[in-house]
């Protein structure tokens, strides 16, 4: 018999489809939408409940060996907050940095479906498949690190451009990754060879490879755009953390032209002020570019005060980070991949630069003109956790909740900001955008993010709540793939959600290529790196975006 579940009278919000809380009925069979289903279906009465699609996050860190090594640093976090199993769930800790299955239970809690860890070294898919293995409820997916890999860095300085694209093809079908992503690109040599230097501006040559960031940018952009890749390359920008920052940033996207690229948790790039100084707003000036070109898209990476733990590809700004914190880190060189650096932080509200970083995210989700193109994200836990989303729902949507926030941050931060003149109030709808249908459109999930016909039977019923927080912290049901996972408001059962993929088909001639390098400089066998499908478990395949 067929699994078919009607959800009636819900005030139903699916910007996708241009449904903003029309009360109508949601039908289910099989794992996703449809028109109809038959009068033995089950229901859900949703009358005086909001109903969306499943929350879609764009951007986080969930799985791998620089999650496993915060887990490790901070022990503390699992003595206070154990995540005890249920009836029909596993048990797990909590805190900044749950544990697998507590990551995959507490995003359902929040309505949450589909995640993507954004920063994984290929040399670790396989870890962090098995991880994603056992992260129960959502689906999942990453992006693969490649902006500091030294064998693509020679292609692109020898101007090898074919070989280049088919490099990066086998890469990402090797480690069964979404998109390439690109952290501190040309930082990471200085940083492992060099007396723990950096880049320090998008056109300055490594003295070794002879390329800026902005050529390695640029080589990415157009490999993805050949590629047809479902997500454009994914960029943590040159100099974030850094005074001054947000001329590389605008650099960074007029270096796309008219090509789409993502930036990365935007706000840690949105400093103006002079290098080494406090920092200033540059929300404005990023968001009215950001405003002005529809190739570029965004999550904000908003600071949440209270623990974080920093987790970068970027291991020159986790050393600048640990020389503030005076407290734990680690640094991890990922052989020619990647660089790695981890650091417990809390943003704390006296503290100038933390609430100026706190009002900065803000503005620039107020400011911003096109809520499909700049969405919700915390840089989970680097500005905080995944699970302070409510909190900044709140923050969005209730300007009084705002105000009240601001008097309890630092003042002297506060007086360099114009987030006090903002009076904007995100609509449940333009939520519905930067929580869900943004994320997946700027994905390419075109199963995803809407409640129309076809789409995946992933979707979020809240009770409506006049406090947007209390409201977004426990839906009454998660839907997940047809699948109630959570019934008013408690675990029913539980699910493994997919891994989301977009493998690639190569020359296989660019393997010859390629294997000599592994020879000389990799501590793994090429024949044994690539990773085999049946690390995949359950996943789908998303199609490549031909143009
Ligand atoms: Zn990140």
């Amino acid at each position: 018999m067929a699994n078919e579940l009607r959800i009636a009278n819900g005030k139903v919000y699916d910007p996708a489809n241009n449904i903003d809380g029309e009360i109508r009925d949601i039908c289910i069979k099989d794992g996703r939408i449809v028109e109809s289903v038959s009068d033995s279906a089950a229901v859900i009465n949703a009358h005086g409940n909001v109903v969306m699609p499943g929350g879609v996050d764009i951007h986080c860190h969930i799985a791998g060996p620089k999650v496993n090594l915060a887990r490790k640093l901070q022990p503390e976090d699992h003595r206070l907050d154990p995540h005890p199993a249920t009836e029909h769930t596993r048990s797990g800790t909590g805190g900044i940095v749950p544990s697998t299955f507590a990551t995959g239970y507490r995003y359902a809690t929040l309505g949450y479906t589909t995640a993507f860890d954004a920063a994984v070294p290929p040399l670790a898919a396989r870890h962090v498949l098995e991880e994603l293995h056992d992260t129960p409820v959502i689906d999942k997916g990453y992006y693969i690190l490649l902006g500091n890999n030294i064998f693509l860095q020679n292609l692109i300085r020898k101007g090898r451009k074919e070989e280049l694209k088919q490099a990066v093809a086998w890469w990402l079908h090797a480690s069964k990754g979404y998109t390439c992503k690109l952290v501190n690109p040309g930082g990471d040599e200085p940083w492992k060879g060099k007396k723990n230097s950096n880049v320090k501006h998008i056109d300055e040559k490594s003295d070794e490879f002879e390329i800026s960031p902005r050529t390695i940018i640029d080589s990415f952009i157009d490999v993805a755009n050949e590629l047809g890749l479902p997500h454009p390359p994914h960029v943590h920008c040159n100099n974030l953390g850094h005074s001054g920052n947000f001329e590389t940033t605008i650099e960074t996207m007029k270096t796309a032209g008219d090509r789409r690229v993502h930036i990365a948790h935007i706000q840690f790039n949105s400093y103006a002020g002079e290098l080494g100084k406090n920092p200033l707003s540059a929300g404005r000036e990023i968001v009215e570019y950001i405003n002005d070109h529809p190739n570029i898209s965004c999550d904000v990476g908003q600071v949440m005060f209270g623990k974080s733990t920093i987790m970068t590809a970027d291991a020159p700004l986790a050393y600048m980070l640990k020389g503030y914190t005076h407290a734990k880190w680690v640094n991890v060189d990922t052989e020619c991949e990647s660089g790695c650096g981890i650091a417990p932080f809390d943003y704390q509200e006296h503290i100038y630069t933390h609430a100026l970083q706190w009002a900065i995210g803000l503005e620039i989700f107020l400011l911003s003109k096109d809520p499909w193109r700049v969405v919700l994200s915390t840089d989970h836990p680097n500005g905080g956790s995944f699970m302070s989303y409510p909190k900044l729902i709140k923050l969005l949507m209730d300007k009084n909740f705002r105000d009240e926030e601001m008097k309890r941050v630092n003042q002297k931060a506060m007086a360099k900001t114009f987030l006090g003149e903002l009076d904007r109030e995100y609509t449940l709808s333009e939520i519905a955008i930067i929580t869900r249908a943004g994320p997946a459109k700027c994905l390419g999930l075109k199963n995803k993010g809407h409640l129309g016909v076809g789409a995946d039977a992933d979707i979020t019923i809240y009770d409506e709540q006049e406090d947007k927080e209390l409201m977004f912290n426990a839906p009454r049901y998660v839907i997940k793939s047809g699948h109630a996972v959570i019934t008013d408001h408690e675990f029913t059962t539980d699910f493994y959600g997919k891994t989301l993929h977009s493998t690639q088909e190569y020359d296989p001639a660019i393997e010859n290529i390629i294997r000599p390098f592994f020879d000389d400089y990799y501590s793994i066998r090429f024949d044994n790196y690539a990773v085999s499908d049946a690390y995949l478990h359950d996943h789908e395949f998303i199609p490549m975006q031909k143009s």
